[in-house]
This record gives C-alpha cells, sequence and structure tokens, in this order.
C-alpha cells in the first residue's frame, strides 16, 4: 500500500516524486489518467505549440537542461525533458499510467484517505498530492447549432492529426496563447482560416532565437536562468504595484503592432483597450503576419449560429467552412465544480469552497488532512515560470511532512484562522492589481470578479512565505 498518492505526472507531480525520492521517501505512487507522462505537455500537440516562458526559467531549477535547441522550446522537446528527468531521478517506476482518479474520500477512523479511481481500484494512502494543474479541461464556448455542424471541430488541446488541413475552408474562434502560436501553421496550409476574435491580447515579439553554442558552456545555463528570472520578475512591479510602472512594456506591444500592421482597419481591429497585463502578454513574431495574409480574415463580430456546413456571424454573414478549431481555452475555477473530493465529517470541497476557492497558501485546506495542491488557489502567475512556484510548493509540502515525523503526528491541516488571515491579505493585495483593476474580462477571475487564480507579488515572497511551514498556523493529529 503506498503510503502517498500523487495524482498527476505532468511538472507538479513529477516535481514531487522527484523530491519525495531525493528526501528518501519511496512509497509513494503516481497515478496518471493518460498513457505517457508531461501533463499539458504530452496533451497539446497542436501546430507551433512551443512554450512562452524562456526554457532556462521554465525547468527544474535541479535540473537545468543545457541542450534546449531553442530559447522558447517547443513541445516536443518539453516533454522530452520531463521524460529525462523522470527516468534520471527513478521516478518512471512509480507512474502508474491510463489511471484516472475519480474520487477522494477521507477515513477519519482509519485516518487514510480513499482514492478510487474511475475503474474502481481502491487506494488507501496516508496523503494525497494532487497536481493535475488547472488548465486541461477543454471550454468549448455555446453556439447555438454547434451540434449540427458536419465538418470536423475539435479543440485545440485536442488536435485532430488525422485531419488535413491542407486546401480547407477553416474557422478559429479564439484568439488566446494557444491561438496564436496555431493560427500561423493553419494560416499557412489552409486555402481560407477566418480567425473570430472576442479581445484583443496585447502581444510582444518574441526573442525566440536558436540557443547559441555558448549556453553550453559551464555555467551558462545557470547564469541565464537566473538573468531571466530578474528579468520576467521586475514585470511584477507593473503587474502588482502599479500599473503605470507598465509603460515599457505597453511601448513594446505597440511597436509591435506598429511594425507588423500596415493596414489601419486591422490594427485598430488588434489594439486592445485596457492595461497591458490585465490578461497574460502573449509573445509572437509570426501572429500578425498570419493576419495580414491575403488567406486570413479577422472577424471581431461574434458566432451567432453553426449550421451543418457554416457560421453565421452576429452580423448575419454566412461563411462557409470545412472546419472548426476551437482555440477557446480552458475551464479553470469551474473546473474544479467536477472535483469529488470529501473530508472530514462528508465535508465536500465544493462546500469549503462555497465563497470561492481558497487554500492556506494555496496548498492546504482545513478538514482535508494530509491533502495537498499543486497549483492551488492563487499560486499561478502572470509574469514569471509556474515551473518555480511548483518548486517552492514541493519545499513546502515537505516542509509539513517534515513537521508530521518531527512531532510524531499522523495527520496535518492548517488552522482555519490562519488560512483565512492568509487570503484576506493575499486579496487585499490583489483588489489593487492590474488583473482586477485592469478593465478586461479574465480566466484570472471567478464570477464574483475575485481573482483565485494569480499570487498578488513577486515569487520569492511565496518562497519566503511558505519554504518553512510554522507550527502555529497548523492542527497536528
Ligand atoms: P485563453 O488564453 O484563455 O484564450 C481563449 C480564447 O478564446 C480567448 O481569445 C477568448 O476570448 C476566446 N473565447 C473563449 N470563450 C469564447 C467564446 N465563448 N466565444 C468566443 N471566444 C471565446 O486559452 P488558451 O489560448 O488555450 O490558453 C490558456 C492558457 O494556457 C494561457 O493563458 C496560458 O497560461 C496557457 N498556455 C501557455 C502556453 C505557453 O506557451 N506556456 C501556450 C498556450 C497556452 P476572450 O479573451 O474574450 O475571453
Amino acid at each position: 500500500m503506498s503510503e502517498i498518492v500523487i495524482v498527476g505526472a505532468g511538472f507538479a507531480g513529477l516535481c514531487m516524486g522527484i523530491r519525495l525520492r531525493k528526501a528518501g521517501y519511496d512509497d509513494f505512487v503516481i497515478l496518471e489518467k493518460a498513457q505517457d507522462l508531461g501533463g499539458t505537455w504530452w496533451e497539446n500537440t497542436y501546430p507551433g505549440c512551443a512554450c512562452d516562458v524562456p526554457s532556462p526559467m521554465y525547468s527544474y531549477s535541479f535540473e537545468l537542461n543545457k541542450d534546449w535547441s531553442r530559447f522558447f522550446a517547443p513541445q516536443p522537446e518539453i516533454q522530452r525533458y520531463l521524460a529525462r528527468c523522470a527516468e534520471k531521478y527513478g521516478i518512471t517506476k512509480h507512474i502508474r499510467f491510463g489511471v484516472e482518479v475519480d474520487t477522494l474520500e477521507y477515513d477519519e477512523d482509519a485516518l487514510r484517505w480513499t482514492v478510487t479511481t474511475v475503474e474502481g481500484e481502491e487506494l488507501r494512502p496516508r496523503a494525497v498530492v494532487s497536481g493535475v494543474g488547472a488548465l486541461h479541461v477543454p471550454s468549448l464556448p455555446e453556439i447555438p447549432g454547434m451540434e449540427s455542424f458536419e465538418g470536423r471541430a475539435f479543440h485545440s488541446a485536442q488536435w485532430d492529426h488525422s485531419y488535413d488541413l491542407r486546401g480547407k475552408r477553416v474557422a478559429v474562434i479564439g484568439t488566446g496563447a494557444s491561438a496564436i502560436q496555431f493560427v500561423p501553421e493553419v494560416a499557412k496550409e489552409a486555402a481560407r482560416l477566418t480567425v473570430f476574435q472576442r479581445t484583443p491580447n496585447w502581444i510582444q515579439s518574441k526573442p525566440d532565437i536558436e540557443m547559441p553554442a555558448a549556453f553550453r558552456l559551464p555555467g551558462m545555463p545557470r547564469a541565464v536562468r537566473n538573468a531571466v528570472y530578474w528579468v520576467l520578475e521586475a514585470r511584477a512591479v507593473g503587474f502588482a504595484v502599479d500599473p503605470r510602472l507598465s509603460g515599457l512594456q505597453k511601448w513594446m506591444a505597440m511597436r509591435q503592432i506598429k511594425k507588423q500592421v500596415p493596414d489601419p482597419e486591422l490594427r485598430a481591429k488588434v489594439t486592445p483597450d485596457y492595461t497591458i497585463g490585465c490578461k497574460r502578454i502573449l509573445l509572437s513574431n509570426d501572429w500578425y503576419p498570419a493576419l495580414n495574409r491575403d488567406n486570413v480574415d479577422l472577424r471581431t463580430e461574434g458566432v451567432a449560429e453553426i449550421r451543418a456546413n457554416s457560421v453565421v456571424t452576429e452580423a448575419g454573414e454566412e461563411i462557409e467552412v470545412d472546419a472548426i478549431i476551437y482555440g477557446t481555452g480552458f475551464k479553470v475555477v469551474d473546473a474544479m465544480d467536477h472535483w469529488k473530493i470529501t473530508g472530514r465529517g462528508g465535508q465536500k470541497i465544493q462546500e469549503t469552497w462555497s465563497d470561492g476557492i481558497v487554500a492556506h497558501h494555496g496548498t492546504t485546506l482545513p478538514g482535508f488532512p494530509n491533502l495537498f495542491l499543486l497549483l492551488g488557489p492563487n499560486t499561478g502567475l502572470g509574469h514569471n515560470s509556474v515551473v518555480f512556484m511548483i518548486e517552492v510548493q514541493v519545499a513546502h509540502i515537505l516542509s509539513c511532512l517534515r513537521m508530521l515525523s518531527d512531532h510524531k503526528a499522523t495527520t496535518i491541516e492548517p488552522r482555519p484562522e490562519a488560512m483565512h488571515a492568509y487570503n484576506e491579505r493575499l486579496q487585499k493585495r490583489l483588489r489593487k492589481a492590474v488583473w482586477n483593476e485592469g478593465g478586461c474580462n479574465s480566466w484570472y477571475l471567478d464570477d464574483q470578479g475575485v481573482n483565485r487564480t494569480l499570487w498578488p507579488g513577486f515569487t520569492f515572497e511565496y518562497w519566503a512565505a511558505t519554504r518553512k511551514a510554522r507550527p502555529e498556523e497548523y492542527i497536528l493529529g
């Protein structure tokens, strides 16, 4: 019987496994619903899929990769990097693929969790670490007539590689981080491409260079990582301290539009009217050039209806298409509505979260002993690499586990008052930040307009606050 169950074998779950092994734990299993590891970097295979955080920073601090081919690594390379890490640190043998977790129930008498898989298997660990990530449940728009479409339709995270886009008439709905990567690729193949944009994004150029040979010199990956960390961290000043300090960011994005979009009508369409940073700033060199192409048409009116072989715009125009690609992102906060997690006293996690999702340091919850959420509430980032946050959280969980053994205790959970005080401070800071004040709508906010996803400040503040779990904030049992 494994003492710790980790759910998910992406960046988060693998990091947890690696650090557990380094700390001397061997009695854990990683359950992964897919047939291979990598999480989002296994699932997303759309053309052009690459990281928009520089790779020296989008990797584990303890396993720098001198072999990145580019400054922004493509998806297959990131997936291979994770597979290499799993192998090198002896984690692969702990992973069970094709095992999807259905429910988690806490057994108060046995002080154990019952983890039930979709297949009906039951595991009984002492602790559960969720590494399921926030961006994996595709979000599809609700457009009248969608189900009547007779052509090919798929979401960007479920790319249909069996479908040849060459010579086809294609509609893309959504212009977010995924779409700006695959649209330029689709535009090269499709006969005609109609892109439906609801809100334009602020987009800066992507310094996507091939990694120079000098990067492989001893000490270079670490030096470059440190430099990238501080450059990215500086962006938090404008996002979290005062949006007026983002002037340089806006200037860079406007320069990209001026340089790449000669047509004034298209320029007006792609220029955002909200404060930069309110939505994730995107990086691309080929998005605007793709929109300039003769076979590409950017539409800013919504899709009113989908028919058997066409989409109908809100202006009433019917556009015949062979395929529709949804680049409409993921369910983030609302994806948790479907989590089946029951804590002490039969309490469902949704009841605990009836006023919105919260956790202590984004990781632990009162009433849910020994349950740890990686990338839990308010641990996402708008300005730096989330891999950094994962590593910090993993260190925090290890510190909680150490506290258990130091005190010869079996269970740990946060004191409700500690969690509330922590979240009050956090939300107070967020209320002034660009994500709330910048005049945009984004998946960072829940349906009450409260930011439940992002950490409000510098990442080193999160590190300083969590690196050692404080006994006075927890109840040990
Ligand atoms: P996204 O950024 O949330 O973009 C979704 C797009 O679909 C937006 O343009 C949105 O418009 C549009 N949309 C959503 N619902 C719609 C509807 N009902 N009707 C019309 N348009 C609709 O999603 P994503 O591009 O998949 O990216 C999600 C996140 O994944 C990113 O923010 C990022 O964190 C991550 N990601 C990262 C990378 C990377 O390189 N590291 C790459 C891809 C994705 P509105 O803007 O108006 O809502």
